[in-house]
């Protein structure tokens, strides 16, 4: 008999790990927002170099992370937003998991700097391959600077996989704007290649919208507001004279975290029935806020789908939700500005 079985080294089972997380620069930006907002930013700077490819920096001003989980935070299953399990089922967080830094860690080069506001000095961390190959005290900003480099460096095929800078790009603000959309309420900028992209200040979600989609988004919008004992729903649909040909701007939010459901997207689109022509899909920015142990988040690694308990009834709630504002609007346009 011989046995052949082996337990992974950790910076091999990261690897491997990383591979769910981090499919593209997008996925870091995701992962790095994500974790500045569970930090309690207020304030939260995106830096890209070439798609960030070369570079993905984010820069907050949260809590920021002692000279210990400064260290810690690249461990694999390390985190501080869960104890246990049944903490799974009443997340407050955008994090869980423990993964990402890790998995960022086994892949890129990463350069950490943080400091907690009580404190007079920062921990500045260089990672290498799962590694860390410096560790030092500086000065620097309260909160955290998390520097991404060289993504893929030592994985060549996942390297040349990459799609051009443009779709690269593309894939980054559409994960920036989703994160920007949920918390209108903290400034974001984004600058790429030196060159100011975003500028959002600290607003509320109506403006917030139109900060990103341009002026004429304004006018365009109909606000949603329904409050029943299981679920609040808010946001906007777009008047149906601005519906798309192509599907563009749709987004559902549970808890202030982007999700896809072509369930959910089915009921608005049964409330828009008879008011548009065939081919063309509504836009919409609608919000639900929901009891936490009453979603299933843990589905997959990057978490854009949800299972709801009451899905049925949520369809019920939002068709009637949208009709509703529609017909409301029919009958005497809404155009308060502060909502
Ligand atoms: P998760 O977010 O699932 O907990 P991560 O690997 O993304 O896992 O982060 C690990 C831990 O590092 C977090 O739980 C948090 O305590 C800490 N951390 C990460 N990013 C920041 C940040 N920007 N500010 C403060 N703490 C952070
Ligand atoms: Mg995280």
């Amino acid at each position: 008999m011989s046995d052949i079985i082996q337990l992974l080294p950790d910076h091999v089972a990261n690897q491997i790990a990383a591979g769910e997380v981090v499919q593209r620069p997008a996925s870091v930006v995701k992962e790095l927002l994500e974790n500045a907002i569970d930090a309690g930013a207020t304030s939260i700077t995106l830096l890209l170099k070439d798609a960030g490819k070369t570079l993905v920096q984010v820069i907050d001003n949260g809590k920021g992370m002692s000279t210990t989980d400064a260290r810690l935070c690249f461990e694999r299953h390390a985190t501080s937003k869960i104890k246990d399990a049944k903490d799974l089922f009443n997340l407050n967080t955008k994090g869980f998991r423990g993964e990402a830094l890790a998995s960022i860690a086994a892949i890129a080069h990463v350069e950490l700097k943080t400091r907690q506001h009580n404190e007079e000095v920062g921990t500045a961390i260089k990672i290498e391959g799962s590694s860390v190959i410096s560790q030092d005290v500086v000065s620097t900003a309260k909160g955290t600077s998390l520097a991404v480099k060289n993504l893929f460096y030592n994985i060549p095929a996942r390297r040349n996989f990459l799609k051009s800078d443009t779709v690269e790009t593309r894939h980054i603000i559409d994960e920036f704007q989703r994160v920007a959309m949920a918390h209108p309420d903290i400034a974001f900028q984004l600058h790429h290649n030196g060159n100011e992209v975003y500028h959002l200040k600290e607003s509320n979600l109506r403006k917030r919208i139109v900060a990103i989609f341009g002026n004429k988004m304004n006018e365009k919008l109909v606000p949603l507001d329904e409050q029943t004992d299981i679920m609040k729903i808010r946001g906007f649909v777009a008047k149906p004279s601005y519906a798309k040909k192509k599907r563009g701007e749709q987004f559902f939010f549970v808890n202030d975290r982007f999700i896809k459901s072509s369930y959910l997207n089915h009921a608005v689109n049964s409330a828009f029935d008879g008011l548009l022509e065939n081919g063309y899909h509504p836009t919409y920015f609608i919000y639900f806020d929901v009891p936490p142990n009453t979603i299933d988040i843990n589905i997959h690694p990057t978490k854009t789908e949800v299972k709801f308990d009451n899905e049925k009834a949520l369809y019920a709630i939002l068709r009637a939700t949208v009709k509703h504002s529609l017909g409301q609007y029919s009958v005497a346009p809404v155009l308060d500005f502060n909502r």
